[in-house]
């Protein structure tokens, strides 16, 4: 068994379409939507993981590929510095997985279990408290 993440971009001639709904009814896997921000008539962004089968799945990708879905495929490289961040949470917005989330305090929290190294967070952070291992390797 697989469980590949996927944040899944969905151009404005795309949204209305029964894309998820022909792949779950197409392909023998589950796929797990952990976050979706649809609107009609506009770009739509979903982050998914999609399990089953290795060929199955791969399958399930390449019907969404076959469809004009755009997917982001990260390695996970995340580097989260907390002695540089300040808590201003200008990052959240921009993780979709829910990986950056502020606490009840205040206080940014990182769940790297969450993550799928997308990078989006990235130019977001005005006080290069976020990086990949890439980027620091170089
Ligand atoms: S790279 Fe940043 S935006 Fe992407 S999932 Fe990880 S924490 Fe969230
Ligand atoms: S944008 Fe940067 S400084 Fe602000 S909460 Fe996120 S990581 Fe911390």
């Amino acid at each position: 068994m697989t469980k590949k993440s996927a944040i899944l971009h969905f151009g404005s001639d795309l949204v209305d379409k029964p894309i998820i709904s022909g792949l779950i009814r197409n392909y023998d896997v589950s796929v797990n939507i952990l976050q979706a921000s649809i609107t009609p008539e506009e770009d739509g962004t979903m982050f998914v993981q999609i399990e089953g089968e290795h060929a199955i799945v791969q399958k399930a990708f390449d019907y969404l590929r076959d469809h004009r879905v755009d997917m982001i495929f990260p390695a996970k490289n995340l580097i989260w510095d907390d002695k540089k961040c300040v808590d201003c949470g200008a990052c959240v917005a921009h993780c979709l997985p829910r990986a950056l989330t502020v606490d009840g305090s205040g206080k940014l929290q990182f769940n790297s279990e969450r993550c799928i190294a997308c990078e989006l967070c990235i130019p977001a952070c005005p006080y290069h408290a976020l990086g990949s291992v890439s980027e620091h390797l170089s």
